[in-house]
């Protein structure tokens, strides 16, 4: 959620657990999620660097934002556990570890009380978690709300909604001591850090991080620069059209749901294989179709490449011409 004055300028003076990302980008990378955070910019941050570009709140912050208390209600009515805000905190034997949960969730007897993180997740990362579970970068905020606020806090939830489908679910994280463990060495080096005015490395220039970032001009200088500029040399005879931008985000966004449904169809098609090959049978009758998956007699072909080489003449007799295509191609800048 957007913060306060007051609680953006309390969180120069620790780590809370959006910042974590950052600390444990090596750790999120090995467990193979998304890595969004980088140690450098949040140093930057943490020392009151000023950045070269304005930060924007963007829609997807907005959304979340607002949908939050609504993802709380969700996950109230259907666990009927109790939810309530909890203030910011910060620890008090190590004063730079903070944290602001999203919920506090009380009244139940047998577990105790435990943490509520909402999410509001898009179709990608909604797909993701129905398919693989929880993001590491998500449970490792979990985790870090319950080394905060302490050791009668075994568990919590992470609650995602996808909007655009309206679907629901929530996943439980339960206290995993040896992570926290973990986590609070690397945060107390990176705290040291920030003391000691010990920069972190920077990333590789052409780093995916590093094309949005707030600070990039200072960290990468004119190499980054170079990179991420628009600059005639690259793009010969583009124009450019901001208009446009738009269309091009659609197109992409269509483009990754064709993308999972197509992976989706294959899974659905594999397990149908599986099961009438264990059944030894080329047809089943099943959710109201009847699945058919026979042999096809071998067919013929011609080999052109062969044809062409040895009977040229015969090749070039019954050959015609076929109009090239234009493709569209979408990269990356
Ligand atoms: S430009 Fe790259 S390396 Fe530098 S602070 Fe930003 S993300 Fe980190």
């Amino acid at each position: 959620m957007p913060l306060t004055p007051e609680h953006a300028a309390a969180r120069k003076h620790g780590i809370g657990g959006s910042d974590l990302a950052s600390i444990l980008h090596e750790y999120i990378a090995d467990a193979g999620d998304t890595v969004y955070g980088c140690p450098r910019a949040l140093f930057y941050d943490k020392t009151g660097v000023t950045p070269d570009y304005e930060f924007e709140i963007s829609g997807a912050i907005m959304r979340g934002h607002i949908l939050e208390p609504i993802i709380a209600d969700i996950y109230s009515e259907e666990t009927g556990r109790s939810v309530r805000r909890l203030q910011h905190k910060v620890s008090k034997s190590r004063p730079w570890e903070m944290v602001s949960i999203d919920r506090q969730i009380i009244g139940d007897k047998e577990l105790g009380v435990g943490i509520l993180e909402c999410k509001c997740a898009g179709r990608e990362v909604w797909y993701q978690i129905v398919k693989n579970g929880l993001p590491v970068r998500f449970v490792i905020q979990v985790q870090w709300g319950m080394h905060v606020l302490g050791e009668q806090y075994e568990w919590g939830d992470d609650a995602v909604l996808w909007p655009d489908g309206w679907q629901y679910r929530f996943h439980r994280v339960e206290r995993d001591q040896q992570l926290i463990n973990m986590m609070a060495k690397l945060v107390a080096d990176f705290w040291k850090r920030v003391q000691n005015n010990d920069v972190p490395p920077r990333l590789k220039w052409s780093d995916t991080r590093c094309k949005n970032c707030l600070w990039r001009s200072s960290c990468q200088g004119k190499e980054l620069m170079k990179a991420a500029d628009i600059d005639e040399e690259t793009f010969g005879d583009a124009y450019i059209d901001d208009a446009l931008g738009g269309v091009v985000a659609l197109r992409m966004e269509m483009k990754g749901i064709i993308d999972e449904a197509t992976i989706n169809k294959t899974e659905a098609e594999d397990e149908l294989k599986d099961a009438m090959t264990a059944a030894k049978s080329d047809i089943v009758i099943a959710g109201g179709h009847k699945v058919t998956w026979y042999q096809q007699d071998d067919g013929e072909i011609i080999d052109g490449k062969r044809l062409k080489k040895e009977e040229p003449e015969t090749f070039k007799k019954f050959s015609k011409v076929k109009k090239g295509s234009r493709p569209m191609n979408f990269k990356p800048i």
